[in-house]
């Protein structure tokens, strides 16, 4: 579904993406791992098409819905309004929107919350409405940089088990984001590495899996 072939990206003098060259595949979870400042928002900014790449060809075939690393929901909106708010930006019908963001809101655990402020929610919580309001306005293919990066360890695990679960009940591919290789082994079927050594050339290293077995995978620290 999404396709980079040798993308590079400069800023200036300092080079951040090189050579670039990555696939995901319709049904994956996959993950782009690496550690804070060696390009993965930059990355995620090119598929999206918020930035455009230096060098190299992107083929993205389906819709994209992402999700950025700091996606606030707004606060003087209710839970329901902040998820549905792309549709209604879009012009889609309002009472089509909400039903459909109603029949989903049990999936994500938020139901009897649809008409609180976001300030009433706990971390996980906003992770998961953001996430609704991310799924309702792509469908096929979801990019989530970094979104569970601010939770502490427990939210984070079963938000992480929510996710495969969600993943596997409404049948999305996702490219997700981390610096952190736990969550990358755990989450994916497939993990490429944006490595950063100082002093070493920047390489993008693809880790192939099997889908079974994911808490058993390892990553050579070493690589990143
Ligand atoms: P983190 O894990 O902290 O989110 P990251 O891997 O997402 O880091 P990026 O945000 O992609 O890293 O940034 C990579 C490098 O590119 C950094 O050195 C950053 O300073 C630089 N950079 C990113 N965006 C810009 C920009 N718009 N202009 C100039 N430099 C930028
Ligand atoms: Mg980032």
């Amino acid at each position: 579904l999404i396709r980079l072939d040798h993308i590079s990206k400069s800023y200036g003098p300092s080079e951040v993406l090189k050579d670039v060259s990555l696939e995901i595949r319709k049904g994956e979870f996959v993950s782009v791992l690496g550690p804070s400042g060696s390009g993965k928002s930059t990355l995620f900014n090119i598929i999206t098409g918020l930035v455009p790449a230096d060098k190299g060809t992107l083929q993205v075939n389906g819709e994209i819905g992402y999700m950025q690393q700091k996606d606030l929901l707004l606060p003087w909106k209710t839970v329901l309004d902040n998820i549905v708010l792309p549709l209604d930006l879009k012009g889609s019908d309002k009472k089509a929107s909400r039903a459909k963001a109603d029949s989903l809101i049990d999936r994500v655990g938020l139901r009897g919350y649809e008409h609180c402020y976001p300030s009433q929610l706990s971390g996980g919580m906003k992770q998961r409405a953001s996430f609704l309001r991310t799924f309702l306005s792509s469908g096929e293919i979801m990019l989530l940089d970094e979104p569970f990066g601010a939770l502490d360890s427990i939210t984070k695990g079963s938000m992480q088990a929510w996710l495969l679960e969600v993943q596997e009940a409404l049948d999305v591919t996702i490219l997700f984001i981390t610096h952190d290789i736990e969550e990358a082994i755990f989450l994916s079927d497939r993990i490429y590495v944006l490595s950063s050594r100082p002093g070493v050339v920047k390489e993008e290293i693809a880790v192939g899996f099997g889908s079974e077995n994911k808490r058993e995978r390892l990553v050579d620290p070493e690589l990143l």
